[in-house]
């Protein structure tokens, strides 16, 4: 008798044990909201937002985005912190501008240990972390595995065989296995970064009628020597460079259509907070060079794509038309979940714009990531930017045409002071130099980041 009592006995001292454990290690703001939940942060390297239907292109190269889009709170006019790709996902991740979370490529240097980052935060509050990405810039030599138990990037260093589709099968496994507990899921892919080579059914007319003498696969060395003026390029292969762009954009939606897709089809798209971004877009003659990024900080680099689907239908539909920035991105997933925000962070929650209220507009700085001490920098708000010395009328020459410096010295002035005010305030604390493996730099030259 006493022993077949035992067995019960055990099994709820294990279920009390357990409770407990649960209470201690999960904070009960987020164990209340997103016990079913996921967080999964979508970053399509190197997508411009003006590809999207969603952001007014007539193009229609992504229903799928659309779809989403509609499920979604969409932010028009979201600036990303840097024209490349290791500095501004690091902005993403820790809600600072680049010289202050030190992440560059340049001076090999990873993300500051003096600030968490997105993944080690939401880990602290009862989130299981996983990332199936591109690698390269945003590889764990530059510490952006912090926080991840599950930090795997692409590593076989073709890039023309990077998609989104393969980066999101492991990922859907990972959540289905996480079904029933908080999991914060950071999904990325270079496919739309050069080199651009679309599969053949992604292809329009553009491409096919193509009788020029640039291949069906151009990379970074044949854009290179364009923008070099190495190679001499006409204006109907720029053109030609700008469709196989395109339609990488067709094929990257397809892909995300079926990561919704199969979300829907476990159950866990309705539950889910999910951001779709990216961490720069990419130049086509705008200022001269094509299929190129990271070397300006005008707005055809620095405007991205911000989509969040909240859970339950929460602003679906909503489009904000502020200016809101990639540092917004963590401290408003942050709020959603009721966890405060890091008194460090250079952003902030945009929820308030969503509910109706009133949010005065940060100002977005942008900066490049270069090895010099004082990075070259941008601010901006929706009327006015100063870039690199440069004065512009954003509403007026939204394309950064006419520089206004002497004619508006007052704003130039305003800008200059409030520019400096922000980076000196948040200047990096000296990062230890990473050594990055030859398998990286092949990564990185293959991405165009090396000569
Ligand atoms: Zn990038």
């Amino acid at each position: 008798m006493v022993l077949k009592r035992k067995g019960p006995l055990i099994s709820a001292a294990i279920l009390i044990v357990a409770a407990l454990w649960w209470m201690v290690t999960v904070p009960a703001s987020v164990a209340r909201t997103c016990r079913d939940c996921a967080i999964i942060l979508v970053s399509i390297d190197t997508l411009r937002s003006d590809r999207l239907g969603s952001y007014g292109s007539a193009l229609e190269l992504t229903p799928n985005i659309d779809r989403f889009s509609r499920d979604s709170a969409v932010f028009r006019t979201a600036i990303a912190q840097a024209p490349s790709t290791a500095a501004s996902h690091g902005s993403i991740f820790t809600s600072l501008i680049p010289s202050a979370h030190g992440g560059s490529v340049s001076k090999k240097a990873p993300l500051s240990q003096a600030h968490p980052v997105m993944a080690e935060i939401l880990s602290e509050h009862g989130f299981r972390t996983a990332s199936y990405n591109g690698g390269g810039q945003i590889s764990s030599t530059f510490g952006f595995n912090r926080g991840f138990e599950i930090y795997e990037s692409y590593s076989e260093g073709d890039y023309e065989k990077e998609y989104l589709a393969d980066r999101s099968k492991p990922a859907l496994k990972w959540l289905e296995a996480m079904t029933g507990r908080p999991s914060f899921l950071f999904l990325h892919s270079y496919e739309v970064h050069h080199p651009y080579a679309p599969a053949e059914e992604f292809c329009d007319d553009a491409i096919r009628s193509y009788a020029g003498p640039l291949p069906r696969s151009v990379d970074a060395k044949i854009l290179r020597a364009i923008n070099k003026t190495r190679m001499p390029a006409t204006d109907g292969d720029r053109a030609y460079v700008e469709a196989l762009y395109n339609a990488e954009v067709r094929s990257v939606d397809k892909a995300f259509g079926e990561f919704i897709d199969a979300l829907k089809g476990m159950g866990r798209y309705e539950n889910s907070l999910i951001i779709l971004t990216s961490d720069h877009g990419e130049e086509f003659g705008e200022h001269k060079a094509i299929g190129w990024h990271s070397h300006t900080l005008y707005d055809e680099l620095l405007k991205v794509p911000l989509i969040i689907k909240f859970p339950e239908g929460q602003f679906a539909g909503k489009v904000v038309t502020q200016q809101v920035r990639s540092i917004d991105i963590l401290p408003t997933v942050l709020e959603h979940f009721h966890i405060p925000s890091n008194k460090h962070f250079q952003g902030v929650s945009v929820l308030g714009l969503l509910r109706g209220e009133s949010l005065s507009e940060g100002f977005a700085v942008s900066q490049k990531d270069v090895d010099r001490p004082t990075l070259p920098a941008a601010i901006r708000n929706s009327d006015w930017k100063l870039n690199m010395g440069r004065l512009y009328d954003m509403v007026n020459d939204p394309g950064e045409r006419r520089n206004l410096a002497k004619q508006r010295p007052e704003i130039f002035n305003a800008f200059k002071a409030m520019l400096d005010s922000i980076v000196s305030s948040s200047a990096s604390d000296g990062n230890e130099e990473v050594q990055i493996d030859e398998g990286a730099v092949e990564q990185l030259r293959t991405l165009g980041y090396l000569d």
